[in-house]
């Protein structure tokens, strides 16, 4: 199966580069509930983004600082965000009991400000921004994020996919008490498996997301990993370059075949199917897209993340011989 359901980069790290990394594993104890590598990996992190350690927090993947944050800020509150987005923050919000409101998006699949700021109720609610937002693939205007934060009891907003859009709230975020960005190693750093996730905010958000963090969240293994694959930033840096331009490939290959695909600022695409068992179709011929069965706005969608050169060739000349021949 050529796998593009899940915004995962198409490379593994280099066999050299985990041979190091078992290696130096080996000197764990891993009989010892030690986690004397959470304060380098903050460390590390804090100092790549200018901030202090304490102004850093981190979670087994994103998703548990997604619950994190409600645990921190949105108990007994309602939970807002734009819809469609990531599925965890409704996830989240109802293991936990809170009630949702989900913000249609508007016809661009920017963000209903206006919508949102109805809801949040006067500093009643919390909110999640996805920017850019999954799976739609494009940033909300910054002005209109920075209102809804103004106007909310405390905003989390996912920067999941930073590494290809260059955009970040981090600045705005710092500057208030009641906000995070979170980010994750699962996308550009691909080291999904291992689940790593951060998030930045003040030194008194971080304070209350660290008040609500289980003690020894991050397995030792899992940080030590974050730490090496930080320290191979050209890596990082180089796949990511490679992405984009085969991202510019993709986008052009399906306007070229009339399926309308939307400009993108992440590492996968939505775009229009041409037909209704057009997901059935690439899945049988080995090629796994998402689609959105139940999600009225995203009816006639699929989202495809952008997979290596090969795998960008297969997908398309797919949709060429098949459904469109
Ligand atoms: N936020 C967004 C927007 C995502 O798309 C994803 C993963 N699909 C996550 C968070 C979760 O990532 P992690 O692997 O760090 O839990």
């Amino acid at each position: 199966m050529i796998k593009l359901d899940a915004n995962e980069l198409p490379w593994d790290w280099p066999a050299g580069l985990k041979a190091d990394l078992f290696n130096e594993a080996a000197s764990l104890e891993f009989n010892r509930y030690d986690d004397c590598l959470v304060p380098q990996l903050k460390e590390a992190l804090a100092r790549r983004e200018g901030v202090s350690p304490d102004q850093v927090t981190l979670g087994n993947g994103s998703d548990e600082l997604i619950l994190n944050f409600l645990l921190a800020f949105g108990l007994g509150r309602r939970v807002v965000f734009p819809a469609p987005t990531f599925v965890m923050y409704s996830e989240c919000a109802r293991v936990l009991g809170l009630s949702v409101t989900k913000v249609p998006l508007l016809y661009d699949f920017q963000m209903n400000a206006r919508g949102m700021l109805d809801h949040l109720a006067q500093g009643s609610g919390v909110c999640f921004i996805c920017n850019p937002n999954n799976p739609t693939g494009n940033l909300f205007d910054a002005a209109s994020i920075k209102t809804v934060m103004d106007a909310a009891y405390a905003s989390c907003i996912d920067e999941a996919y930073y590494e290809f859009s260059g955009v970040t709230l981090k600045n705005e975020v710092l500057q208030r008490d009641n906000a995070i960005v979170v980010r994750t190693f699962s996308k550009a750093y691909a080291i999904a498996a291992l689940r790593v996730g951060y998030a930045i905010g003040s030194k008194s958000a971080i304070e209350k997301m660290e008040r609500v963090r289980l003690p020894y969240n991050m397995s030792a293994f899992s940080t030590l990993a974050a730490l090496r694959v930080l320290s191979h930033a050209e890596h990082v840096t180089q796949a990511v370059s490679v992405i984009l331009k085969e991202r510019d490939k993709v986008v052009r290959g399906l306007a070229r075949l009339g399926l309308s695909p939307r400009a993108s600022s992440t590492n996968f695409v939505l775009f229009r199917s041409p037909g209704e068992r057009t997901y059935d179709y690439l899945k049988e011929n080995g090629v796994l897209v998402r689609c959105y069965p139940g999600e009225p706005m995203l009816d006639g969608y699929l989202r495809v993340s952008v997979g290596s050169p090969e795998e960008n060739d297969r997908f398309l000349h797919l949709l060429e011989g098949g459904v469109l021949g």
